[in-house]
Formats: structure tokens, C-alpha cells, sequence
């Protein structure tokens, strides 16, 4: 009988099997897929991404694979840049093929035992104890059944778990997104020798993120409405180089630039669950909730998650079983935690698509950068979200005060 079972490692599933094992718990991580496995990403983790992986002990090991991304310029649809920094820490770019093998590395070597190729299809209530099914794909048509006081369901954006608990269901609405790794994309700012940044080219109707991974390729990754993203049907990759010439801090850096590889799409992106908890079981990272890229905060939200979701399950190992109280307090830890972060990421989603309301905020952050580092470390996680609703900083940017 084990204490856990995690579903998915991905970096909430990795972070929670990694800190319950660490805690003396009797953990399995069931996992999809073979590692390395590609993921549909901007690869940018946030400077909270970093604190968040020094608690769990992983940051060396992720950082000696990452780039450091010590800021991010950000650019508006009539041109204007205003080149942010952190305050402290920095974020990092590196493919999540890299991170989430790294990860779930992590959480084996903390004593959690990982079994890749394991889909979970079913979970079931059996008196106190769970009953996790699961398909092994080097064995076509067998099924193993775990048993754990315990679930962690942390199997991304269609979770399987989340359906389980919460027939409500898998997003709907919110931007879709095509990305690919281009090689030869010149500098924003060439000869300037500054560390290399992650960038955000925010368009009238969609935006790319730029991260600059090891290696000197480029994740490119424009984020479009469905209905737009239909009439590229038949000619992605035509439509996607054309859609980024059409971004003005882009545009005359492509001239070189190939793909390596095929474009990946995604979507539909942007969701909250009510409910991130049923009998015996919790949600973490995507399953639990998802917020659309722009602010590139999804792994931090992950890692996390991950970690409220452990310290949930090890409240209800000690405390003799997962009470709806315990749950519940989870449910209340996860608002505190992100509420804020998801409240500010809808206020964003607003004024980026006005033009001129983002150009305005822009400017202002180009000629005052510490109002730029004020707004970078909101969004980076490095403060609270709140410290820019609050204050009405949004407001002053775009009244120009
Ligand atoms: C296009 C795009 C760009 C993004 N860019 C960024 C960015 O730049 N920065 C950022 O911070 N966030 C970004 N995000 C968000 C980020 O990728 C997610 O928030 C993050 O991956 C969530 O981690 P997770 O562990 O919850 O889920 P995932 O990373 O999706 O991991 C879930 C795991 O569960 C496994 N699984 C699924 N079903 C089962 C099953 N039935 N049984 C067993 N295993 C299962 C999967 O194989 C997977 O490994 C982006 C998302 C998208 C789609």
C-alpha cells in the first residue's frame, strides 16, 4: 500500500513526488509518456521558477542546463520597447524536454519511484484507500492497479483525473498557439553584449513570446484566436513566418532565420477550475488550472502547485486520511496562492490588446525603468501580483500620471 500516487510528471507532478518522498512518504509517479518528451511551450520559467526549485532542491540541476533570462523586453504593436529587468533573481530559458526530463530525474534520485509509459485510465473509491488503473504501453491490452490512501492529479491541461472529479470538464475558450525553434534570428539589440532576454511582441490580436535557449536556437511562439487560426489551415508555415513579419521588434530580424523541426500548436489555453479537489484526491498545476502564456507563469504555477498539493497530502497522512476539512484547506491555499496572479493576468489580457493603451504603458516603463522592474517581478512572481493591482500601478501607466 502506498501513502501517494501521483499522475503525471510533468513539473507540478515532479515537484510534489520529489518533496513527499523527501518527507519519508511512500510515493509513485504514474507518467504517460517516455522522457524526453516534446511539450507545447514558450520554455521561459519566471524567477519564481526559481525559487520555487531551490525549495525543492532542483535549481542547481536546472540551472547548469538553462540560460539566464535576467529580463524581458517587451514591445507594442506600433513599435515601442521598453527593455525590463528584475530586481533580483533571474528567469531562465531552456527546452522542456530538457526540464521536465531534469525533473522527474530529480524526484526518482529523492527516492519516488517513477514508472514512464504508464497511462492512468482509471481511479477509483475503495472503502478508504484509491485504486489507480493503469495501462503499461510495453504491454499492450494489461492493466496494473495501484492502491494509495491517497491522489495527486497532476496530468496537465485534459486531465484525466480532473474529468474523474469534476465532470465540468476541459477548456473551451481562450487563444490557441503555434510554435516552432528557429535558428538565426538576429539580436534585438545587436553589439550590445547585455545578457540575452526573453522577449514579448504584443500584436493588435495575438502576441509572440521569444525565449533564447542553449544551444543559440530560438522558441518563437505566436498565441492567435481559434477563429484566426482557421484561416491558416493548409499553409502554417507560410502563415506562421507571415504572421511574425508582422510584429515591428521582429520583423527585420528574420532575414536568416530557418525552423529546425516542425511547428507544434496548442489550445484551446486559459481556465480555472471550481473545484480542485474531490474524495481523496487533489489537483495541481494544468489540471487544476491553466492561465493563458502571455506571462509565462504556467511552470511556476506547476511547481507550485505542486509543492501546496504535497504539503496537503502529508497534513492528511498525519492526520489519518484526506477529510474534507484538509481538502478544503487546500482548495483555500491554492485561491491565496494564485488568485491574485490570475486576476492580474485577465487585467493584462485587456490592455495588451489596446494599442495604444499598451504603447502608452510601454513608453513609460522605457523612460522610468524602475516602474518597468516594478511590473517585470508582479508578473515574474518575484512580488505579488497584488502589488500592481493595489496600487493602481496599471491605472497610473495608462493615464500617463
Ligand atoms: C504553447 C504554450 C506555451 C507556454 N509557454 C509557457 C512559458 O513560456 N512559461 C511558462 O511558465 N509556462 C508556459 N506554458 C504553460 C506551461 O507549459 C504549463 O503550465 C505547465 O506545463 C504545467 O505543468 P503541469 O505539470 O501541470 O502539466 P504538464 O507539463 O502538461 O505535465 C503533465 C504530464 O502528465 C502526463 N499525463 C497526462 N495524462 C496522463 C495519464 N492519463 N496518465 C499518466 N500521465 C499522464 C503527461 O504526459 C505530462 O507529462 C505554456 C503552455 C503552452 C501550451
Amino acid at each position: 500500500m502506498l501513502d501517494v500516487i501521483v499522475v503525471g510528471t510533468g513539473p507540478a507532478g515532479s515537484a510534489a513526488a520529489a518533496i513527499l518522498a523527501r518527507r519519508g512518504c511512500r510515493v509513485l509517479a504514474l507518467e504517460r509518456a517516455k522522457f524526453p518528451r516534446p511539450k507545447p511551450c514558450g520554455d521561459y520559467l519566471n524567477p519564481g521558477c526559481g525559487a520555487a526549485l531551490a525549495r525543492i532542491g532542483a535549481l542547481d540541476a536546472v540551472r547548469s542546463a538553462a540560460v539566464p533570462v535576467p529580463g524581458m523586453r517587451i514591445v507594442a504593436p506600433d513599435g515601442t520597447a521598453a527593455p525590463t529587468a528584475f530586481s533580483s533573481g533571474s528567469g531562465y530559458a531552456l527546452p522542456r524536454e530538457t526540464l521536465d526530463r531534469l525533473l522527474a530525474g530529480y524526484a526518482a534520485g529523492t527516492g519516488a519511484s517513477v514508472i514512464e509509459e504508464a497511462r492512468v485510465v482509471e481511479i477509483a473509491r475503495e472503502d478508504r484507500r484509491i485504486q489507480v488503473t493503469a495501462e503499461h504501453r510495453r504491454r499492450p491490452g494489461h492493466v496494473e492497479h495501484y492502491h494509495a490512501w491517497m491522489v495527486i492529479g497532476s496530468d496537465g491541461l485534459r486531465s484525466r483525473v480532473a474529468r474523474m472529479i469534476d465532470p465540468g470538464g476541459s477548456p473551451r475558450a481562450g487563444r490557441f498557439t503555434v510554435g516552432g525553434y528557429l535558428s538565426e534570428v538576429a539580436p534585438a539589440a545587436p553589439g550590445g553584449g547585455a545578457p540575452p532576454q526573453g522577449e514579448l511582441h504584443l500584436g493588435r490580436d495575438r502576441y509572440c513570446g521569444v525565449a533564447y535557449l542553449p544551444g543559440g536556437l530560438a522558441n518563437v511562439t505566436v498565441a492567435l484566436a481559434r477563429c484566426e487560426l482557421r484561416t491558416w489551415r493548409g499553409a502554417l508555415e507560410a502563415r506562421y513566418w507571415d504572421s511574425l513579419r508582422t510584429f515591428p521588434g521582429l520583423r527585420g530580424r528574420l532575414g536568416h532565420a530557418r525552423l529546425e523541426g516542425g511547428l507544434r500548436v496548442a489550445g484551446p489555453l486559459a481556465y480555472w477550475r471550481r473545484r480542485a479537489v474531490g474524495d481523496g484526491v487533489v489537483l495541481a498545476g494544468d489540471a487544476a488550472a491553466f492561465m493563458d502564456p502571455m506571462t509565462g507563469q504556467g511552470v511556476y504555477l506547476a511547481l507550485r502547485g505542486g509543492e501546496l498539493a504535497a504539503e496537503a497530502a502529508v497534513r492528511a497522512l498525519d492526520r489519518g486520511g484526506p477529510t474534507s476539512r484538509i481538502l478544503a484547506g487546500y482548495e483555500r491555499e491554492r485561491r491565496r496562492a494564485f488568485a491574485e496572479a490570475f486576476l492580474l493576468s485577465r487585467v493584462l489580457q485587456v490592455v495588451a490588446f489596446r494599442p495604444r493603451a499598451a504603447a502608452r504603458a510601454l513608453r513609460r516603463m522605457a523612460e522610468r525603468p524602475d516602474l518597468g522592474t516594478r511590473f517585470i517581478d508582479a508578473v515574474g512572481n518575484v512580488e505579488r501580483a497584488a502589488s500592481l493591482l493595489r496600487a493602481g500601478f496599471v491605472a497610473g501607466l495608462l493615464g500617463g500620471a
